[in-house]
């Protein structure tokens, strides 16, 4: 496996200005942790999974209870602001 890169800083969900596609699908996963379906207190990054990716490819957003990580790939750019 390539190495992954973090692109920016992990921030807060609730701080990120997700869109809600990204967070929606964890917050109904009954399969779940109530822990992990609080995105609000997860922390969200970006990652490049590609030396030659040009914009971030991979959202983390790892639960700040438990440490589980939610995987979202083929994130577009622009898509965590604030
Ligand atoms: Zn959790």
């Amino acid at each position: 496996m390539p190495d992954r890169v973090q692109i920016g800083e992990s921030r807060k969900v609730k701080d990120a200005v997700l869109e809600a596609r990204y967070t929606d699908g964890i917050k109904a996963n009954k399969a779940l942790k109530a822990c992990c379906r609080n995105v609000d207190t997860s922390a969200v990054s970006l990652w490049k999974t590609h030396a030659d990716a040009k914009t971030p490819d991979m959202m983390i957003i790892e639960c700040d209870v438990c440490k589980r990580k939610q995987y979202r790939t083929a994130v577009g750019p622009g898509r965590i602001g604030g």
